[in-house]
């Protein structure tokens, strides 16, 4: 058995002065049983946590950590930006830096705002589309997951659905009746939605592989015929790539599946593990943005000096490895195919998701497409195999809603140990 004592007397202090003892929701294992682990720190592929326990980390921040912790050349750049003094309010040489850094790997943006969140980004996308086209409504898929703007919370992924409140108390219904909701990977759907809201609908956006139900991928053609309806229609298509940019290859999805969104959120491993967003696209609807045009949105601590040497490191790092993307598109691709087998082996029924170097061992026995299909995945047996794994030490995202992450430290070796790890668990269910 794990010694718990330090997180367990933290998660009691934690409780005191933090709502539901975490800064986020899933962190909390209420999906999985039990009580969190509080981590001490981390290094390559392993966490540490206050009990001296160590894991192989398959989060890995849900996704910066793509080299894997304190990697030397993030480490580095961060420490030198910091005695340059963390802060100015003004512009730096390192903004321009990095926003040229990013038009030119992400195949669609040509211009791009940096902000300090997945959810600044999406929440700023949808408002600059509505200033473009003059338009109210958004659509969105049920069970993506864009962060915790009002807008977004309306059959939402991740944490929203874990817990089963998918509309959250606290947004108001004029927000919802402009947020219209179908289901991934069903291009009729769309089409009735946008016939029956004629020049209503400013924005569609998704996530172009979701994360956020678990991982689940497009359908052949399905982005390709969305890209069709948005340009018949006139909406603005957004890709949020908060989690699949630079992580399903450096140019994100929109560069795997080779579709051109006209916007793209991005977060988590553009800030190389420091709290960064961004939204770009095309110049013609960027130059709404104020100062440019109209359309307001602003940061104090936007383009933050030791966040932008974060990831301007690590995204450098990237584009001049690109052996990085093998190694954990392998590795990726290695861990479904072994995962599948054990499952057949035990006689337990599972679909493994996997794209990359993301992927979700749902416990179903029915093809996961959309939302609909991954709400069917039984919760208690993922939270029995959870629990074996970490007893194991491996650590995996404490919810069957969401997507595992691998990183470059993720060597074969830790890679055998993982798999080693859940051929016991499947045998213990
Ligand atoms: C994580 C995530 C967000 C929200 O980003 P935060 O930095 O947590 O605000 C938005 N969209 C997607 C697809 C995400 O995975």
């Amino acid at each position: 058995m794990l010694n718990r004592s330090n997180s367990q007397s933290l998660f009691e202090r934690a409780k005191k002065n933090i709502p539901g003892g975490v800064n986020s929701p899933v962190r909390a294992f209420r999906a999985v049983g039990g009580n969190p682990l509080f981590m001490s720190h981390a290094k390559g592929a392993y966490l540490f946590d206050e009990d001296g326990n160590r894991f192989v980390d398959l989060i890995n921040s849900w996704g910066p950590m793509i080299l894997g912790h304190a990697h030397p050349v993030v480490e580095e750049a961060v420490k030198k930006a910091l005695s340059g003094s963390p802060s100015f309010g003004a512009p730096t040489r390192r903004e321009v830096e990095m926003a040229e850094l990013v038009c030119s790997l992400v195949p669609s943006i040509e211009q791009v705002r940096m902000v300090n969140s997945g959810t600044e980004a999406t929440m700023a996308a949808i408002r600059v589309a509505r200033g473009y086209t003059g338009r109210d409504k958004i659509i969105k898929m049920e069970g993506c997951y864009h962060g915790h703007a009002d807008s977004f919370l309306i059959a939402a992924g991740s944490g929203a659905m874990t817990f089963g409140v998918p509309d959250s108390p606290g947004v108001t219904k004029g927000v919802a009746n402009d947020t219209l909701t179908v289901p991934f990977n069903n291009l009729n759907a769309v089409e009735k939605v946008l016939s029956e809201n004629v020049n209503q609908v400013a924005a569609l956006i998704l996530e172009p592989v979701v994360g956020n139900m678990g991982c689940v991928l497009p359908q052949a053609g399905y982005l390709q015929g969305l890209r069709k309806l948005c340009d018949q229609h006139k909406v603005v298509l957004i890709f949020d790539e908060v989690m699949t940019g630079f992580r399903l290859a450096l140019g994100g999805a929109q560069q795997v599946f080779d579709v051109k969104p006209d916007m793209t959120t991005l977060g988590k491993i553009v800030g190389g593990g420091l709290p960064v967003g961004a939204y770009g696209g095309k110049k013609e609807i960027m130059s709404c943005v104020s100062p440019a045009g109209p359309v307001y949105q602003a940061g104090t601590l936007s383009g933050n000096p030791l966040a932008m040497a974060a990831g301007m490191a690590l995204l450098t790092y990237l584009k001049e490895h690109p052996e990085v993307y093998q190694h954990i598109n392998q590795t990726g691709e290695k861990i479904a195919k072994e995962l599948r087998s054990q499952a057949r082996e035990f006689g337990v029924k599972a679909t493994v998701n996997q794209q990359g170097s993301m992927f979700t061992l749902f416990f179903s026995d029915v093809q996961v497409v959309n939302y609909e299909t991954a709400k069917k995945a039984d919760t208690t047996l993922f939270g029995n195999y959870f629990q074996h794994m970490l007893e194991q030490g491996i650590y995996l995202a404490p919810s069957q809603f969401e997507a595992m992450f691998i990183s470059e430290a993720i060597s074969n070796e830790v890679v055998d140990s993982i798999l080693t790890a859940s051929r016991e668990s499947f045998k213990r269910l």
